[in-house]
């Protein structure tokens, strides 16, 4: 049964592994000077399911920014008074002292806690460097634990939106794989997105084992950038989030 499993899972990787060889065939690639290879990240493969229009003039031509709101303002002032009490005890400032319970908590574990901790996958699901030149997918859990032997890991992702109803664990599947490819004593990840405003949290755990799975998945999304990007077709999907876009008239007609 468990060499059965490993050969599964082997033959998963392998195919992962064709599958993003035609990724990056399609995207390009430096050496033979066609443009360089797309790097993904949860926002970014979001992003260009919401809008390939919005996806292609903010991240491909950097024509646009998106403006902060109060709402981004908000939810990073969140994430460090966080990262600062959980790392190096600062107080929590007056209005998010309630929060104070929650962390607490976290810090009694007596788990391995890190912050904001910036991980990257090759596009052969290597560990590497944030910043590496070949990084393929990129992501950053909020807050990472793990067991003192390493083979638990816990990830959390602060929420500050009002509800949880559109809560999606697919970042939390993302940031497991990312998770497991730099601890490879890490067998189980467990993971929770904390809605701190709701007061409610959605909870997901995943094995090494899904790993096939979860990577499959994800070259699915990347596969369709990649196809994009090989037509050079942006097709614009107007929606209620329009009147949020930075992108102009000149550039989409739905504006
Ligand atoms: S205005 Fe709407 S349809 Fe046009 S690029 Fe922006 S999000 Fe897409």
């Amino acid at each position: 049964m468990g060499s059965r499993m490993g050969k599964r899972t082997s033959l998963g990787l392998r195919i992962g592994r064709r599958r993003v060889v035609w990724g990056m065939l399609k995207s390009g690639d430096p050496e033979t000077g066609s443009p360089p290879m797309l790097k993904h990240s949860f926002s970014s493969v979001k992003d260009f399911a919401g809008c390939a229009r919005r996806f292609h003039q903010v991240r491909i031509l950097k024509r646009f920014k998106s403006e902060a709101t109060d709402a981004t303002l908000y939810g990073e002032r969140v994430h460090k008074a966080f990262e600062l009490y959980l790392t190096q005890d600062t107080p929590l400032p007056e209005d998010l002292a309630r929060h104070k319970t929650l962390l607490d908590q976290l810090r009694a574990t007596g788990r391995e806690i890190h912050c904001e901790k910036k991980l990257g996958v090759t596009a052969t699901f290597e560990p590497c460097d944030f910043f590496a030149e070949n990084v393929w997918f990129r992501g950053i859990p909020d807050l990472l634990m793990l067991n003192a032997e390493r083979t638990t890991a816990w990830i959390g992702d602060w929420k500050t939106g009002k509800s949880a109803r559109f809560a999606d664990t697919s970042q939390l599947e993302l940031m497991a794989a990312l998770v497991m490819a730099h601890y490879p004593t890490v067998q189980r990840v467990r993971g929770m997105l904390a809605f701190v405003v709701a007061g409610t949290t959605v909870s997901a755990a995943y094995t090494r084992d899904q790993l096939p799975e979860i990577w499959s998945k994800w070259i699915g999304q990347v596969d369709r950038i990649a196809q994009a990007l090989g037509n050079d077709v942006w097709n614009a999907s107007p929606s209620g989030l329009c009147r949020f876009c930075p992108v102009t008239k000149d550039a989409c007609e739905h504006r």
